[in-house]
C-alpha cells in the first residue's frame, strides 16, 4: 500500500515523466528560437548570483552562460566581440542595471530581465555623490547589491520563473516550480539570517565595499561603508569619519573582500584596533554556491558582531 506521501511522489515522477517526453518531442523544433543550447533557450546572465538563479529556475530546460569570468570584479567588466554576439543571441540576458555599465548598454530591453525592476530599491548610499564620479553605480540612483537579500532574491527568482514560462511556454510549468522551490530555498535562508542576528553586540557593519546596504536593511544592521567602488581610495576626511565611528560603535572587526584591495580596510582596522575579516559581497562565483557562500557570510557575521544563540 501506498503512504499519501510515497503516491505523491509517484505523481510527481509521473508528471516528471510527461515533461521529458515533451522536451523530447519539442526537440527539433525551431519554437524556442535559439540553436546555441541545442534549441534551449539561451540565458545569458549578467555575472554570478544571477547566473545562480537563472540556472536553479532554468533547470534542464534553459542553456546558461555568464557574461563575467570568475575572479572578475563584475563593475569593471567590458564586453568583448565574443559577449557581445552572445547577448545578440540570448533568449533572455539577466541583469541588474546600475552594476556594470557595459552591460546595461548593451542589453536589448526586449529580451531582458533586469531584476532591479522586480523588487523594491533602496536608495544608494548616502555618499554616493563623492563616490558618483568615479564609481560604479553614477547610472541609477538606486543601489544596486540587491541580491544580498535572500528575501528579495527570492522575489526576484518567482519574477524570472514567469519571464521564463512566458520565453518558453512548451516547459512553464517547469520554471515555475523551479522559480518556487529556489524561493523556498532562499526564504529559509532568509529565516536563518533573521534568527542567527537577532541578537548581537553591536550591529554596525563596517565594510571596505558598501555591497550589504540591503542585507543590512533586511537585518537591521546598519552598514558603514568606506568606498562604494571597490578600487577607489577613500578621502583621508572619509577614513577619519569611519574610524571614529568605528571607534564609537566599538566595532571589532572591518570588512574586506576577497576580490579588493583589502589595504584599506587593514588600515582602518589597525588604526581602531580592530581585525578584519572577509564578508562575500558574491559578485563572482564562491568556491560553493550561492547559498552556501550566504551562510559562511553569517557565520562571519555572528562572531564579527558578537550575536548570541
Ligand atoms: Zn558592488
Amino acid at each position: 500500500m501506498m503512504s499519501g506521501l510515497s503516491r505523491s511522489y509517484a505523481v510527481g515522477l509521473l508528471a516528471g515523466a510527461t515533461l521529458l517526453t515533451a522536451t523530447a518531442c519539442g526537440a527539433g523544433s525551431a519554437e524556442t528560437g535559439s540553436a546555441a543550447g541545442g534549441g534551449k533557450p539561451a540565458v545569458v546572465a549578467a555575472f554570478y548570483p544571477l547566473q545562480w538563479l537563472s540556472q536553479q529556475v532554468g533547470g534542464p530546460d534553459a542553456a546558461v552562460s555568464v557574461l563575467t569570468a570568475p575572479g572578475v570584479e563584475p563593475h569593471d567588466l567590458e564586453l568583448g566581440a565574443h559577449q557581445m554576439a552572445e547577448l545578440g543571441e540570448a533568449t533572455l540576458t539577466v541583469y541588474i542595471k546600475g552594476v556594470q555599465p557595459a552591460v546595461d548598454d548593451a542589453v536589448d530591453p526586449e529580451r531582458a530581465f533586469d531584476a532591479a525592476t522586480a523588487v523594491t530599491t533602496l536608495p544608494a548610499g548616502d555618499h554616493g555623490a563623492e563616490a558618483g564620479e568615479e564609481g560604479h553605480d553614477h547610472e541609477v540612483s538606486y543601489d544596486p547589491h540587491l541580491w544580498l537579500d535572500p528575501s528579495r532574491l527570492a522575489t526576484v527568482a518567482v519574477k524570472l520563473g514567469e519571464r521564463l514560462a512566458a520565453a518558453d511556454p512548451a516547459h512553464a510549468q517547469g520554471y515555475k516550480d523551479r522559480a518556487a522551490a529556489t524561493a523556498a530555498s532562499l526564504g529559509t535562508l532568509d529565516k536563518e539570517f533573521a534568527q542567527g542576528l537577532t541578537t548581537c553586540r553591536t550591529r554596525s557593519l563596517v565594510t571596505a565595499h558598501e555591497a550589504f546596504g540591503y542585507l543590512s536593511d533586511r537585518y537591521h544592521l546598519k552598514q558603514v561603508g568606506i568606498t562604494l567602488d571597490p578600487d577607489a581610495e577613500p578621502s583621508p576626511a572619509r577614513l577619519a569619519e569611519v574610524a571614529k565611528l568605528a571607534k564609537d560603535e566599538k566595532v571589532t572587526t572591518i570588512f574586506t573582500e576577497s576580490l579588493a584591495n583589502p589595504k584599506v580596510a587593514q588600515v582602518l582596522a589597525d588604526e581602531v584596533g580592530a581585525r578584519t575579516a572577509v564578508l562575500d559581497p558574491l559578485e563572482s562565483k564562491p568556491s560553493g554556491d550561492y547559498l552556501s557562500a550566504m551562510r559562511g557570510n553569517l557565520t562571519t557575521l555572528r562572531t564579527a558582531l558578537g550575536c548570541g544563540a
